[in-house]
């Protein structure tokens, strides 16, 4: 045996890291579960109306696979240009060289503090509760973390006077991001867009505001700020196609920005990081003749079931459901559960949670840990079947949680499997 030794040699930031892990592998997609716990597409991707000739589908150049893909990809970039072009934050007019495409947000993400945080000296500043790619990313690369939480819920807004305070504090040149998410996750809020504007005309920090909006296309229309990177220098405009146009799958984001930051982040990506089947099913679920209308088809189906959601577990019908928390502007939503006593309660949502996944095959998220999100679940808007399936089910789980029933689960597994619809 030599040296080595792993625990020495690797870098202690990596060695820190828990393996990623998500609702997914505790409960399985076998088929059987309705996965209402990672903000997909319920509806399916942005590639071909039922209806419509499958000769219309997208075409990926299978005899082309032995070489490399385009490493530009202007194509889909003027695409994602004229998707955001509306000329409603702006006059100037986004083109190619405003963007970044990656593997995902993830992507853009990582290659962002890779850009500007050096590691073991610069921060990032997050407001919690937020998305948890931010932190582990900003772990992976041994940057740190400046947190400032949101305001409480319901409305969830920035803290704008203490962001303002730490970007002018002595130590603010160390700051080199902020990571902002809007509409939020798990918020569902949007965040107000005079906010990010006191924040860009800081006179002092020098640093980047990144704007993630994931979620953007489930806020009301025209809510994308990604035109406005034509006007400041120091925006990021983050999107991806793995909600809206549902296709989580191919792993494609996109960074809007000014052109000096989009030649930073293009300088330093791998080069043929879009691989050309990915481009090709984006360029097609994004098309304005093509996937565009299949977008906004499902997306009324999804608004259409969010607001059947709210009606019903905001009715007061369904006992020990809470409030909602935060916002209406995404695919999911963030509701309290009660104990018996009426109060917001993590050990009653956990129970919950793990019941609704065991015995009931539906599975969401358990949110209650997050910053202000005490007893909440985050529930994705699924399809009308599985909105029906999951409101019986949070019913009956509710009833036994907060009635100390103790129910044969294989019994009731195996009556749910007899009924089930499987979306
Ligand atoms: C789902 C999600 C993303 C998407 O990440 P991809 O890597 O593009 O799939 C980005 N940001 C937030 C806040 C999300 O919830």
């Amino acid at each position: 045996m030599g040296a080595f030794n792993l625990e020495t040699c690797a870098r202690p930031n990596i060695l820190a890291l828990e393996p990623y892990r998500c609702a997914r592998d505790d409960y399985k997609d076998d088929g059987t579960n309705i996965l209402l716990d990672a903000n997909e597409n319920a509806y399916g991707p942005s590639l071909h109306k039922p209806s419509s000739n499958s000769n219309d589908g997208p075409i990926v150049d299978f005899l082309g696979l032995h070489r490399y893909p385009d490493p530009y990809q202007t194509d889909l970039k003027q695409l994602l240009c004229n998707l955001r072009n509306t000329k409603k934050h702006t006059t100037k007019t986004l083109t190619p060289d405003h963007l970044f495409v990656g593997v995902g947000s993830d992507e853009a993400i990582d290659a962002l503090l890779r850009a500007f945080c050096r590691p073991g000296k610069d921060r990032i500043l997050v407001c919690p509760p937020t998305y948890g790619m931010y932190s582990v990313s900003a772990a992976i690369n041994d940057v740190g973390l400046l947190k400032i939480p949101l305001l409480p819920a319901p409305n969830f807004q920035l803290d704008l006077p203490a962001i303002l305070s730490a970007l002018s504090a002595p130590d603010a040149d160390t700051i080199k991001l902020l990571y902002l998410c809007t509409p939020g996750n798990p918020t569902g809020s949007s965040l107000s867009k005079s906010d990010f504007a006191q924040i860009l005309a800081h006179p002092t920090w020098n640093g980047v505001v990144v704007l993630d909006e994931a979620y953007i296309d489930f806020a009301p229309e025209g809510s994308s700020l990604a035109e406005w990177v034509t006007e400041f220098p120091n925006l990021v405009v983050m999107q991806t196609l793995s909600k809206a146009f549902g296709m989580a799958g191919i792993r494609l984001g996109a960074a809007f920005t000014s052109p000096p930051i989009a030649r930073l982040l293009n300088a330093m990506k791998a080069p043929y990081n879009i691989p050309s089947p990915t481009s090709a099913l984006a360029q097609y679920a994004v098309d304005p003749k093509r996937g565009l209308p299949v977008m906004q088809e499902n997306r009324a189906k999804i608004v259409a079931q969010r607001e059947r959601l709210i009606q019903e577990l905001g009715s007061g019908r369904i006992q020990g459901v809470g409030r909602l928390r935060g916002g209406k502007d995404s695919n999911f939503l963030l509701y309290e559960i009660l104990n018996r006593e009426g109060k917001p309660d993590n050990v009653t949502a956990l129970a919950v949670y793990e019941r609704l996944a065991e015995n009931k095959g539906v599975v969401v998220r358990f949110r209650g840990k997050e910053h202000g999100c005490t007893g909440c679940l985050r529930i994705t808007v699924g399809t009308e079947e599985e909105v029906t399936r999951f409101l019986e089910a949070l019913e009956r789980t509710l009833k036994e949680v907060r009635g100390g029933i103790q129910p044969d689960a294989d019994e009731e597994r195996k009556e749910e499997e007899a009924s089930a619809v499987v979306g």
